[in-house]
């Protein structure tokens, strides 16, 4: 487990760095006396360069909910508590992508014990997978229910949606549908297996529906009485 691990983050690595060193090699042989071409290298030593600086703080991430030693600091709060600065965050990205957000969860849905920062960064993961994969004037929804003791928490998108195929492996580490379109994104493949190793974590559990050119639906179920 471990060496497929390093061997698939050195793989990750691998193309940024060989990019990044190909084209200031390309620059320092003479590129830079052409504004044009030094400006469209240096753009794309840029973008890789920030690819780099995504997933190492992924892995970051990663470690540090892997680490046995780090406990669960669990609070009793509301799920709305959490998801509501978390929206803040994507204020702008939602705007610019004319995407509306829909927040369905009702006043009177039991508060949770729960790590407020780990819970974060699971719908900051979520959300930001729904404004990506949805195209502009998309709808996103958030909702909320009580489901056999549990509190379900849907994150609905009217995007892309996900081949029946592709949903098993989904949550897997570096796994991803489209490696090209998630990299051109700025993605990983890490964000849904850090979300379901947190929410695993608080002794819930994760699913995902979805249909083709329709949207997907991820859905987190978190304990009412954490064990
Ligand atoms: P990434 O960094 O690529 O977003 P994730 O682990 O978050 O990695 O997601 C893995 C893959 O699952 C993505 O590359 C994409 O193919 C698919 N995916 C995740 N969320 C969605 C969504 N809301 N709509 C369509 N596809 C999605």
């Amino acid at each position: 487990m471990r060496s497929e691990f390093v061997a698939n983050v050195s793989h990750e690595l691998k193309t940024p760095l060989t990019t990044i060193k190909g084209f200031v090699e390309t620059l320092k042989e003479g590129a830079l006396n052409d504004p044009e071409k030094g400006k469209k290298f240096l753009d794309i030593i840029q973008k890789h360069t920030e690819r780099l600086e995504y997933l190492v703080n992924d892995l970051l991430t990663l470690s540090a909910i892997e680490n046995k030693g780090e406990l669960l600091n669990l609070e009793n709060i509301s799920v709305l508590s959490v998801i509501e600065p978390v929206i803040n965050l994507f204020k702008d990205r939602l705007e610019n992508k004319h995407l509306s957000l829909i927040l369905n969860i009702p006043e009177n849905i039991p508060s949770l014990n729960i790590d407020r920062i780990k819970i974060e960064q699971v719908f900051l993961n979520l959300l930001d997978n729904a404004i990506k994969f949805t195209p502009s004037q998309g709808i996103i929804s958030i909702g909320a229910l009580v489901q056999d003791g549990f509190i379900r928490i849907d994150i609905k998108d009217t995007g892309m949606g996900i081949e029946e195929k592709y949903l098993p492996r989904l949550f897997e580490r570096f796994y991803r549908v489209d490696k090209g379109r998630s990299s051109e994104l700025g993605g990983t493949g890490l964000g849904l297996s850090i979300v379901k190793h947190i929410v695993q974590m608080h002794g819930g559990r994760v699913a995902v529906e979805s249909d083709v050119g329709k949207g997907s639906t991820f859905s987190i179920f978190l304990p009412l009485k954490s064990s």
